[in-house]
């Protein structure tokens, strides 16, 4: 039996990078993530692609999209490489999700859904460790002690993009852009959604349930 091939879609903040990482370990699957990919990436000289801005930095901290061209090239080579997979991230535009169809097949498309205010609140207070990743929140889910990773005693940040003018401006292109792929799946049959507003473990049973029932 082939392995899950799974796309997790929803706005910034809805929570896809927390759920793809439980999803991708539950099934030992590759959890395929463009976000952290660039963000590891941010200085790369990409003016060789004939794009606006000559790193990834510049569109990130403007919450703007980095080109197809750099972003498809990510997501080709991860999937080259992976049997199967939890994609976070990607598509973010309708060409974006043209581009995957020609390179895999899905099995399901998880739309998580959770009301704008919501995002909002949630990703102007997010805080992430510098050394680990580890996900936390100021009011919802802060740390034992303020700043400091309970994980690995790393200190925690504010990602550049999730300044209040910044998170306004990701939505906004994620409404513009994302919004219709949503839509392009629902078309094809293969969007799924998911209440996105219950607790971690919730939202992960909900998800567990459906790629169960569509593989
Ligand atoms: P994320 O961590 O998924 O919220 O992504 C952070 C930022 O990385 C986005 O605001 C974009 O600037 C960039 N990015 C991530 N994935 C993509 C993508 N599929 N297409 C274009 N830009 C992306």
């Amino acid at each position: 039996m082939s392995e899950p091939h799974v796309l997790l879609l929803g706005a910034p903040g809805a929570g896809k990078g927390t759920q793809s990482k439980r999803l991708a370990d539950a099934f030992d699957i590759e959890h395929v993530t463009t976000g952290d990919a660039l963000r590891a990436n941010k200085d790369m000289d990409i003016g060789h692609m004939d794009t606006a801005y000559d790193t990834p930095r510049a569109y990130m901290e403007a919450g703007e999209l980095v080109p197809d061209a750099v972003v498809n090239e990510i997501v080709k080579t991860a999937l080259d490489s992976a049997n199967g997979y939890v994609l976070d991230g990607y598509p973010r535009n309708l060409e974006q999700a043209e581009y995957l169809s020609e390179i895999t097949d899905l099995d399901v498309a998880v739309f998580l859904d959770v009301s704008e205010p919501e995002l909002v609140e949630r990703l102007t207070g997010r805080r992430v460790c510098d050394e680990c990743g580890a996900n936390y929140h100021v009011e919802f889910n802060p740390p034992e002690e303020a700043g400091v990773c309970d994980e690995c005693g790393g200190d925690l940040i504010q990602r550049d993009d999730d300044t209040e003018e910044t998170v306004r401006e990701r939505l906004r292109v994620y409404r513009e852009n994302t919004a219709p792929v949503v839509e392009h799946y629902r078309e094809e049959g293969v969007l799924v959604e998911v209440d996105g507003e219950g607790t971690p473990d919730e939202v992960f049973e909900a998800i567990r349930e459906e790629v169960d029932a569509a593989t």
